[in-house]
This record gives C-alpha cells, sequence and structure tokens, in this order.
C-alpha cells in the first residue's frame, strides 16, 4: 500500500490473492489493509492538508502536480493496462484506449487546479462588503468498483488534488493492482507525502473504516446500489459529503425511423462490449413493434462473428467475467429469466471450448418475449444479457425506459431530430445518448438519477464535490453602530 509517502504492508502482514480472470491463476498478492491501515493513511491526509506542505501549494503548483502525473501516465500506459487486464479481464485494446483518456483527464484537472474563483457579492447593505472563496472541502475517501479502476480513482483523485483536497484510495479487493502502479507514478512525480494515500484491502474491513473515519470529510464512491446506501446512510452520522456513482439498467430505444445498421452495432457494443460488466450497460433494448424482426436479425448477424477468448488478444471482442462471485451471479440471472418466461434466442448459457482460458465466459446472450416487470428487466445483472421489449408509440417508449429504479443512462436511436430532443427531456437519466453509445468524455458531466447515485463525475463540476463555498463579509464602517443589537 502506499501511505504517507512510504510503501507499506498491511499491519496484520496478511495478504489477498489477485486472480487473473482469464487463467483463473493468482498473478498478485494485495495487502488485506486493516481498519488501523485506513486510520493512517487518513491521518497523513489529513496531515498533509493542514500542517504539511500541499497547504500551502498555490492552485498553479497542484495543477504542475497533477501535469507530471498524467505525463507519467502516458509514459507508463503499457505497465497500467497490462496490470488492469491481468486483474480484471478487461480487453486490451479497450483499456489501452481508457488509459490515454486517463492521462488526459489528469491534464484536464491539471488545467481547471488555477481557474477555481470566488465572486465579489454587492449586498442590501451599505456598509458591508462580501466575497467568497472555494475552499477544499477536507480529506476524501475515493472508493472503487473493479471494471475500470484507473479510470474511477482519477475522474474522483485528479478533480480533489486540483480543489487541494487530499486523497486515500481504497480500491475493490478484485482489482489493485493498476492503482498501486498509479500510486507509484505520484510517488515519482514528486507530490508531497500523504497528499494522495492508496490502502488496500476489502470493503468490509478498510473500506468500512475509511467510510467511518471522522476526519474524512468526503466519500467518493463507485460500485453497487446496495453498498452505496450502506455508505450513504453511515455517513449521515458525521455529516460527510457523498458522491455515489451506482448501478443500471439502461434502455437502448430503438425508433421505427431509425439507422438499423447503426443502431444494430451501437445495441451491441452497449451489452456484449466490456462483456456486459459496465455501470452504463445498455441490457434493455425496447424496440419499435414495426423494426423489431429486422433489428434482431441485424443483431443476431453480428453476434455470430463476436470472438470470445483471451483479453490480451486484440482479435478476441468478448472477455471473461472478471471475479466468480460476478460469474455465478450472471449465470443464476439466465435461470431467473428463463424461469419467468423470457425466450433465449441468443447463447443462454456459459461458455465453453478451446481458447477460453479457466472457462469464467457466459456467451452473449439475447431473451425476447421480456416484460418491463420481469426480473430481468428490472435488475442490474453486470454480464452479456439482453433484453428485449417492444413499444408500440414514443409514449410508451418513455414510460417503459422510465419505469425502472435506476436511472444512468439511456441510448435513443432515431432520425428525427425533434424526437431525439424530445427523448432527451423526457428520460429521466444522467446521461443521454443519440445515435451512439458509450461515448463517455472526462469534459462531459456523468452520474445517475433515482438508484444510480448522487452527484457527478467528469467535467467542470466534478471539482465542485470537492470545494466548499466560504463567504467572508467585511464591514466597511470605523465607528461601531448606534444600536449593536440591531441588524443592519
Ligand atoms: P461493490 O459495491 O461491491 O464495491 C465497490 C467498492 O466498495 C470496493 O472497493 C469495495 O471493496 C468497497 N466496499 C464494499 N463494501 C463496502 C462497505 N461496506 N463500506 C465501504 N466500502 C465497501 O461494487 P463492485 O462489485 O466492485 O462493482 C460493481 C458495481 O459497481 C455495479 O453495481 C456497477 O453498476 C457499479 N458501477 C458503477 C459505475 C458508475 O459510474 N455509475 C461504474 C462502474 C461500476
Amino acid at each position: 500500500m502506499y501511505v504517507d509517502g512510504q510503501w507499506a504492508d498491511s499491519a496484520t502482514g496478511e495478504w489477498l490473492d489477485s486472480t487473473d480472470p482469464y487463467s483463473g491463476e493468482v498473478w498478485a498478492r494485495i495487502p488485506a489493509g486493516t481498519a488501523q491501515d485506513a486510520g493512517r493513511a487518513v491521518d497523513a491526509a489529513q496531515a498533509a492538508m493542514t500542517t504539511g506542505p500541499w497547504a500551502t501549494f498555490t492552485a498553479s503548483q497542484r495543477g504542475g502536480c497533477l501535469r507530471a502525473v498524467a505525463d507519467l501516465i502516458i509514459a507508463n500506459a503499457d505497465r497500467l493496462a497490462d496490470s488492469e487486464v491481468r486483474d480484471n479481464g478487461k480487453l486490451l485494446t479497450e483499456v489501452q484506449g481508457q488509459i490515454a483518456a486517463v492521462a488526459q483527464c489528469w491534464h484536464y484537472y491539471a488545467g481547471l487546479a488555477d481557474k477555481v474563483q470566488g465572486a465579489t457579492i454587492p449586498t442590501e447593505k451599505a456598509n458591508a462588503f462580501a466575497f467568497t472563496t472555494r475552499e477544499p472541502v477536507g480529506v476524501v475517501a475515493a472508493l472503487t468498483a473493479w471494471n475500470s479502476p484507473l479510470w474511477f480513482a482519477t475522474v474522483k483523485a485528479a478533480p480533489a488534488l486540483a480543489a487541494g483536497c487530499s486523497v486515500v484510495v481504497k480500491p475493490s479487493e478484485f482489482a489493485s493492482a493498476s492503482t498501486l502502479e498509479l500510486a507509484r507514478l505520484v510517488d515519482e512525480a514528486g507530490l508531497p507525502a500523504g497528499v494522495f494515500n492508496v490502502v488496500t484491502g476489502l470493503g468490509a474491513t478498510a473500506g468500512t473504516a475509511l467510510v467511518e473515519h471522522s476526519d474524512v470529510a468526503k466519500i467518493a464512491f463507485t460500485g453497487s446500489d446496495v453498498t452505496g446506501a450502506a455508505i450513504y446512510r453511515s455517513a449521515a452520522t458525521t455529516m460527510k459529503r457523498v458522491s455515489l456513482e451506482l448501478g443500471g439498467k439502461s434502455p437502448t430505444i430503438v425508433f421505427d425511423d431509425a439507422d438499423l445498421d447503426l443502431a444494430a452495432v451501437g445495441v451491441m457494443s452497449g451489452i456484449f462490449g466490456a462483456a456486459g460488466q459496465m455501470c452504463a450497460a445498455g441490457s434493455r433494448l425496447l424496440v419499435h413493434t414495426a423494426v423489431k424482426d429486422e433489428l434482431l436479425a441485424k443483431l443476431l448477424e453480428l453476434a455470430a462473428d463476436l470472438r470470445m477468448g483471451d483479453p490480451r488478444d486484440p482479435a478476441t471482442n468478448v472477455g471473461p467475467i472478471s471475479t466468480p462471485p460476478q460469474f455465478e451471479k450472471v449465470l443464476a440471472y439466465l435461470d431467473v429469466a428463463r424461469a419467468d418466461g423470457a425466450r433465449c434466442v441468443l447463447g443462454g448459457a456459459r461458455a465453453t471450448g478451446p481458447g477460453l482460458g479457466a472457462g469464467q465466459f457466459v456467451e452473449p446472450t439475447i431473451f425476447t418475449d421480456v416484460r418491463n416487470d420481469m426480473r430481468i428487466a428490472r435488475e442490474e445483472v453486470f454480464g452479456p444479457i439482453l433484453s428485449v421489449i417492444e413499444f408500440k408509440d414514443e409514449q410508451e417508449a418513455v414510460t417503459l425506459a422510465n419505469d425502472n429504479p435506476y436511472g444512468l443512462v439511456a441510448g435513443v436511436w432515431t432520425t428525427d431530430i425533434g424526437r431525439s430532443l424530445r427523448m432527451s427531456k423526457a428520460l429521466r437519466v444522467g446521461t443521454v445518448w443519440v445515435n451512439t453509445y458509450r461515448t463517455y468524455s472526462y469534459m462531459v458531466p456523468f452520474g445517475g438519477t433515482k438508484q444510480s447515485g448522487l452527484g457527478r463525475e467528469h467535467g467542470i463540476e466534478a471539482i465542485d464535490e470537492y470545494l466548499e463555498t466560504r463567504s467572508v463579509v467585511i464591514s466597511t464602517d470605523d465607528a461601531p453602530p448606534a444600536n449593536p443589537f440591531v441588524m443592519r
């Protein structure tokens, strides 16, 4: 672990194995951090923000630190990508693209650091001068999921550090290596000790200790809605700021006026990309009845060419399921869908055969005859399972799309610009992608409505999650008030 600018083992000396999801082999050991380790990291982060040099850095100096990290990420992209793929089995080609964006994101917030400013405020009082400053909120605990660890750590730590906060990252116990590699680069970039810390370990121990620590001012979390709700409840006791990036059951809505070739590719990548292990997976296909058969035929044709296999092979399209519990969960949902009456028209089973490593693969799967109230249409699977639901008109599409506990993203496929704007307004989600899918940008705000979470990451407004406004009011009078008990 990386605590107070030093490499550290866990206080108990215990380790967790990290298993390559493709080969099934243990490839790394990660310190099993304890509450004591988490406490040491928070103490270091608190000291960095109060008595350490970080407290005296100008915003431009902080920006310089972030820029140095960005440049080192570019120089070490291959090593970072390799460690992430070994940990979570995501396609190497996809992770390489993501790491290029990770470096750009550090540069983006480096540039934003010295553009944070307060305001001068006119008041109704003749004798008061008022202004605001934007102050760092304090120590940030960043808790991240296994499917894109470097990205999640970056979109939290970069704006937090730009704002002047210090950070303790707790990556998923299933995928900690790339975040530790990032710490190595932060160290090389010369950030002062304690400003950026990484504590590894289980959620129930290291994670809980961070969430409950009274010196943590803000929790930035990416993970499941169940954990997110527990963190939200716990944070209330010490009134911590919280942002939660949680799950989804996102609709991709294909109208009868859509370009079906484009839509088919978008729908396919939206659910079979990353083997469906994406918060923004387009797991509900809402399709106009008039084009359902044609779209389905195109999807089946595209899916026939999908190649499962080694995530490091550039020819692979669908990699393994990342973790054993996730693998069991995805397989269980195949049974749930069938039991509820859905009809499987593609896949529907564990994938077997040569080239599949240790075999933690699920076939790309499509269920038709799905009703929006079935579990397979309401619950997040986090796997390559698409549920197809028909609609007859725009209003029904909106009703079906919004009738779900989640509200992360939606895809809309239409050639009618008016319809795309009406849909963008009517859908209760954080992001609407029109005639595209998975088009993330660290410059465009991202986050959920309803049970998909709270707050926004990415973009200029993400830095607000790590800042508090301080108001300063100065009297311009040089004589005491005539009556000190009457507010002026
Ligand atoms: P998870 O909730 O199990 O774990 C997330 C992190 O929280 C891990 O670091 C874990 O160790 C920690 N944790 C677990 N229990 C904790 C506790 N009680 N207190 C403090 N920390 C705790 O999620 P996961 O299985 O790692 O990730 C999959 C989930 O993440 C899916 O639901 C997915 O939709 C969601 N996700 C959301 C986004 C988004 O941006 N909205 C992106 C990716 C993944």
